[in-house]
Order: C-alpha cells, then sequence, then structure tokens
C-alpha cells in the first residue's frame, strides 16, 4: 500500500486553479522530487498535502485513511510533517526548545534529540544557544530536525536550499545525507536539478499546476526532465543545471 496517495487534486486561489488534477502515489521509503518553475504549483501542492491550504476537489490518504479535510495538526499526528519554504522557527528560543516542539504531536518512534543531533551533528554544540543567532543552514538543519522529531512516515520539505549560499546548501544536503539512507519517506522540492538527480529515486514535474512528467530517475534523462520542465519549448534561463 501506498504511504501517500494523491488523486485528481485542485487547490484554487478564488477562480485560480493552482493546482489541476495532480495524483500519485508513493511508496514507503521513496524519495520524490517535485520540479517545476517558479509558479508551478509546487508549494501550493505540498501545502494542500500538509493541509495549510484548502482543497477545492480531489483526495489524500495517508496509509489509507483520508486525510483531504483534516486539519494540519491532526496530520503530523497521524504522521505527515512539512518543513516548510522559510522554515517558521521561534528564533528567541534555543535549537533544543524549537526541536522539542515537534514532539508536541505525541507519535513514539526512533527520532528523539540526540538521534537528531547524530544526524545533523553541526547542531551539537550550538544545541543550547539562540536560534535567531544561528546560521542559515543551522536554522534549516533544526527546522528538518523539529519535523523529525514528530516521528512522521512522510517528511516534506520546501526548497530547503532557498536563501542559503552554495556552500550552506552543501553542508545542509550533506547532513540530509545521513537521513536519506534511514529509509525515510521524503517529498522535495529542488530547483538544483542535478541535485534533484542525486538525491531523489523519483521525480515529478509539474508545469502551470499539472503533473507533466512523473517518472523513476533511473528511467529518465535531463533532457527529458527539462523539457518537462518548459512544457517542450525549451529555453535556457530559469533551470539552474
Ligand atoms: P515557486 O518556485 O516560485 O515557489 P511554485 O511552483 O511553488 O513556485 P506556487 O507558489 O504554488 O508555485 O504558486 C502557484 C501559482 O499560484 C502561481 O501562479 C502563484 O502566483 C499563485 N499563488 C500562490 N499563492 C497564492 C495566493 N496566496 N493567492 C493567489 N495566488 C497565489
Amino acid at each position: 500500500m501506498s504511504i501517500l496517495s494523491v488523486k485528481d487534486l485542485d487547490v484554487r486561489y478564488g477562480q485560480f486553479r493552482a493546482v489541476r488534477g495532480v495524483s500519485f502515489d508513493i511508496a514507503r521509503g521513496e524519495v520524490l522530487a517535485l520540479v517545476g518553475a517558479n509558479g508551478a504549483g509546487k508549494t501550493t501542492l505540498l501545502r494542500a498535502l500538509a493541509g495549510a491550504n484548502p482543497v477545492y476537489a480531489g483526495s489524500v490518504h495517508l496509509n489509507g485513511t483520508d486525510i483531504t479535510q483534516m486539519p494540519s495538526h491532526r496530520r503530523v499526528a497521524a504522521g505527515l510533517a512539512l518543513v516548510p519554504e522559510g522554515r517558521r522557527l521561534f528564533l528567541d528560543m534555543t535549537i533544543e526548545e524549537n526541536l522539542s516542539l515537534g514532539r508536541t504531536a505525541g507519535r513514539e518512534g526512533e527520532w528523539d534529540i540526540d538521534r537528531v543531533l547524530e544526524t545533523f551533528p553541526n547542531l551539537v554544540k550550538r544545541r543550547h544557544a539562540l536560534t535567531g543567532t544561528m546560521s542559515g543552514g543551522e536554522q534549516q538543519a533544526t527546522a528538518i530536525g523539529r519535523a523529525l522529531m514528530s516521528n512522521p512516515d512522510i517528511l516534506i520539505l520546501d526548497e530547503v536550499s532557498l536563501g542559503l549560499s552554495p556552500l550552506v546548501v552543501d553542508q545542509v544536503y550533506a547532513s540530509l545525507d545521513g537521513l536519506l539512507k534511514t529509509g525515510t519517506t521524503i517529498i522535495l522540492v529542488e530547483q538544483d536539478l542535478t541535485r534533484a538527480m542525486t538525491v531523489a529515486d523519483r521525480v515529478i514535474c509539474m508545469l502551470e499546476g499539472r503533473v507533466q512528467l512523473d517518472s523513476a530517475m533511473t528511467n529518465t534523462s535531463r533532457d527529458a526532465i527539462t523539457d518537462a520542465y518548459f512544457g517542450n519549448s525549451r529555453r535556457k534561463e530559469g533551470l539552474s543545471a
């Protein structure tokens, strides 16, 4: 059975259909990269999965349970955690305090503060420091760690690289590497196609709210993804190689 099953999902802002008839399934342990140009609907889709945007039509099932109308906090308790764009941490709390907030979902599992610190060793010395004084990379690791503390069945990461220098992005991905090896099911939005192709088993490319390409990484190519990204009329700008 799929961990997450999305069927004919429509999400609208007023009359505007930002997500149009999107369907896909994710199996346990799969790492899915969601790519697409600015405005393709990636963030809207992720927010709808997490319950932050209302669904206009279609359904979302998590472990076989229909969560389409479930409020966000109950989705976390049901096993779905989103690391949103912009991280949304409490900057005047310590890293450890921010991590502890992830526990409030009350889900049992292997993730606790020690395991998060093992996965993101750059946080070890900073665990009692105020989050607002941390670097962007340390804050991103904290945001991911906080989501893991809820022991999710599926972790959804929206543009972990956003606003970080290339060096810091490398550091975040280096620490994510440990997480990827644990077999956690992950959906991640990543603009850097090389990186997406390296970390993910599967890619979905969105174009104007629709799924343009859905393929195992081993069955596709950079050219095919780039074609899907631009809707066949290839242009050079916009997609970082
Ligand atoms: P980006 O990479 O720029 O974050 P995206 O693929 O995540 O892009 P979304 O942010 O989901 O795309 O936006 C999809 C479409 O919905 C865009 O046309 C955007 O302008 C529109 N949109 C997003 N948020 C809102 C909103 N709050 N109200 C109205 N329209 C919105």
